[in-house]
């Protein structure tokens, strides 16, 4: 977690030096997608990625990157025996090639209970060896514990992958897990590699693909080492919280709080968890730079977190420490916003129509002469802001009107017919 200054605290890179690693990735790497406890909505958030996309990574078009060749249960080709073969080669270390392993889903704990006990979640069947026998359902928790030691790294994306996430929640009976959870602490890959998590319920796709690029390049020897957080978060994506980047951060330092889904204002009161939740959404957004929980008025329910989603329940109920936050917020963000409004109030005015006196907008909302109120803050204010320097709004005062100003009254034309159409529909920067 980055510090208030964004300086990385205790994000750390425990990777092997690249010397060590000789794992030949010059040109294609395997990604083999496991599905477990999953929505698939992993999926479609991987799909949706465009920085890099899915189909650059396929086709190898990034620089450097080397070509992946995924193997997935909805976006490959292949069926049946077809598609699993390639994951019984990986499995028998015969593939002949470097691979990663996905996991999307949580880890059921069916390995708890015997194979004729049945499972929780399955891929593929015929059992495990070089050739398929029989039809007995292959469980996915054997998939992994088979392949995650030979990939050169293993990858969870999504919160149930990294986390455990709903089928991982109180109540439930599959035993759920993350994969961290589930291959253990002492895990690493081939290539020397902890598992390493994108979280996200559903993650930003393009966290996951610029993982991947990232430790390929990395792997390859012609990129740095990517700096990971101490749970094996990406850490330039997940060292600041949502709430530091928020589109409505400036609502909350202002002090003004939404009461109902669908206004603007700072979500928190309706159970935004932004401040104590580490997410890049706002920045990334959610497809393509686009959208996002707060860009589309969605207060943030700590999906990105390990201790989501019972930690984050009851939803869209206010944070107990959001009372204490808002509230002094709302106390001097009130007459910091004030004063701002006076500030911009000021700055909406060309120096002309001060000296005028008048504003020549036919606009309904513009307000006409200044206030005296208006006029004593700004006198103060501008003493301020000038102090040591020179104050151009005095300068301007002796600066003559220019004579053609207000030409068409000048030229005698004729207004009485115009109609302001808009006079309805427009708002002062106040109403808004
Ligand atoms: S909506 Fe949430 S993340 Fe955004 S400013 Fe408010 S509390 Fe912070
Ligand atoms: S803002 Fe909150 S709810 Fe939205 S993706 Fe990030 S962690 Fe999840």
């Amino acid at each position: 977690m980055a510090d208030k200054n964004g300086k990385h605290g205790n994000a750390s890179s425990i990777l092997p030096d690249r010397a060590t690693r000789g794992i030949g990735l010059e040109e294609l790497v395997h990604v083999f997608w496991v599905s477990g406890m999953s929505c698939d909505g992993c999926s479609i958030a991987f799909a949706g990625a465009s920085n890099p996309s899915m189909e650059q990574l396929q086709w190898g078009t990034v620089p450097g990157v080397p070509k992946m060749v995924l193997h997935h249960p909805m976006f490959s080709e292949d069926a049946g025996d077809a598609f699993i073969e390639p994951y019984r080669q990986a499995a028998a270390g015969t593939l002949g090639a470097p691979y990663i392993v996905v996991l999307e889903g949580s880890v059921p704990d069916d390995e708890s209970f015997p194979t004729a006990d049945g499972f929780f979640s399955s891929m593929g069947a015929g059992g495990f060896g070089p050739t398929p026998g029989g039809d007995q359902p292959n469980r996915v928790t054997e998939w992994l514990y088979r392949l995650a030691p030979g990939a050169i790294a293993s990858m969870a994306i999504g919160t149930c992958a990294t986390w455990g996430g709903i089928p991982a929640a109180a109540g439930n009976i599959t035993g759920s897990m993350s994969l961290m959870d589930y291959l253990g602490k002492d895990y690493r890959s081939t290539a020397g590699v902890p598992v390493i998590n994108v979280p996200g319920c559903a993650p930003v796709g393009d966290n996951f693909s610029e993982t991947v690029i990232t430790l390929l390049l990395w792997l390859r020897g012609v990129g740095y080492p990517p700096v990971f957080d101490e749970l094996g978060r990406p850490a330039w994506m997940f060292d600041q919280t949502v709430h530091r980047h928020c589109p409505k951060a400036g609502y909350y330092e202002e002090g003004v709080f939404a009461e109902e889904p669908g206004d603007n204002q700072c979500l928190v009161e309706i159970g935004c968890w932004g401040p104590v939740v580490q997410c890049n959404i706002v920045e990334r957004g959610a497809q393509n730079h686009m959208g996002g929980c707060m860009a589309a008025g969605g207060a943030c329910i700590g999906c990105t977190m390990p201790g989501f989603p019972d930690k984050y329940a009851p939803f869209y109920k206010a944070p107990p420490g959001s009372a204490i936050s808002g509230g002094i917020s709302k106390v001097y963000g009130g007459a910091i916003r004030r004063l701002r409004r006076m500030s911009m109030k000021t700055g909406n005015r060309e120096p002309m129509w001060d000296n005028a006196d008048e504003i020549p907008s036919p606009w309904a909302a513009a307000k006409g002469p200044r206030t005296n109120t208006d006029k004593f803050a700004a006198y103060f204010y501008k003493k301020l802001q000038y102090n040591g320097s020179t104050h151009h709004g005095n300068r301007y005062k002796k600066q003559p009107l220019p004579k053609s100003r207000d030409i068409l009254t000048q030229k005698g034309v004729d207004h009485s017919q115009s109609v302001d159409v808009l006079r309805e529909k427009v708002r002062s920067r106040e109403e808004i």
